[in-house]
C-alpha cells in the first residue's frame, strides 16, 4: 500500500527534525520510502510560533492505517523525549494523510486527513511527489491550489 505521510516542524532544528523523520518513516520494518519531497517554509496557520518545515513522504507499507498510525505517534514520541521540559511543545508532527484511496473514520484515525485540501504546506510538497494525487472524496489535490495561493510558503534547498 503507498500511504502519504504529513511531516511537520516548527521546534528546535526543525529541518533537522523532518530530516530525521524521513530517515525513520524509510527504516521502519515492512516500509520503504519512495519519494520524499522538498523542504517547505510555512507560516504557522492554527498555531503560533517560527515558521514550519513541511515535507511529504510517499511510503510503501505492509502496515494496515492503524499500525502506521501507531508508529507515526512512536517517532512523534521519540522527537517528543528529546524536549527539555515537561509537556514542552512537540517537535515533530506526522500526519497519515492518505492511505491509497481508502476512506477511513475510525475514533482514531480520519483518512483522508479532513483539512488536507485547504493546506498548502500539505499540496505542494504532495504535488511535488505525486502531481496526479486524488485526494477520495474530493478530487485531484491540484485542483485545491488555487485556493490556498494566499498561504506564504516557499520551497528550500534540502
Ligand atoms: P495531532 O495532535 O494533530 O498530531 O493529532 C493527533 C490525534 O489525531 C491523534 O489522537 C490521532 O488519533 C488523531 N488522528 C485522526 N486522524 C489522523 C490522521 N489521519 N493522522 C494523524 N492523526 C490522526
Amino acid at each position: 500500500m503507498i500511504a502519504v505521510i504529513g511531516i511537520g516542524a516548527n521546534l528546535g532544528d526543525a529541518r533537522a527534525n523532518v530530516l530525521d523523520a524521513l530517515a525513520r518513516l524509510d527504516a521502519q520494518p515492512g516500509c520503504r520510502l519512495v519519494a520524499g519531497s522538498s523542504l517547505w517554509r510555512t507560516a504557522p496557520i492554527d498555531s503560533s510560533g517560527d515558521d514550519y518545515i513541511n515535507a511529504v513522504a510517499l511510503l510503501d507499507t505492509e502496515l494496515d492505517a492503524h499500525a502506521l498510525l501507531a508508529m507515526l505517534q512512536a517517532i512523534e514520541t521519540a522527537h517528543g523525549r528529546e524536549r527539555p521540559y515537561r509537556n514542552a511543545p512537540r517537535t515533530l508532527d506526522l500526519d497519515l494523510l492518505l492511505y491509497g484511496d481508502e476512506v477511513i473514520h475510525t475514533p482514531a484515525l480520519s483518512v483522508p486527513h479532513p483539512r488536507m485540501h485547504e493546506r498548502a504546506f500539505v499540496l505542494a510538497p504532495l504535488l511535488e511527489v505525486a502531481p496526479s494525487a486524488v485526494i477520495p472524496g474530493q478530487g485531484h489535490a491540484a485542483d485545491y491550489l488555487p485556493a490556498v495561493a494566499d498561504q506564504a510558503i516557499v520551497r528550500l534547498d534540502r
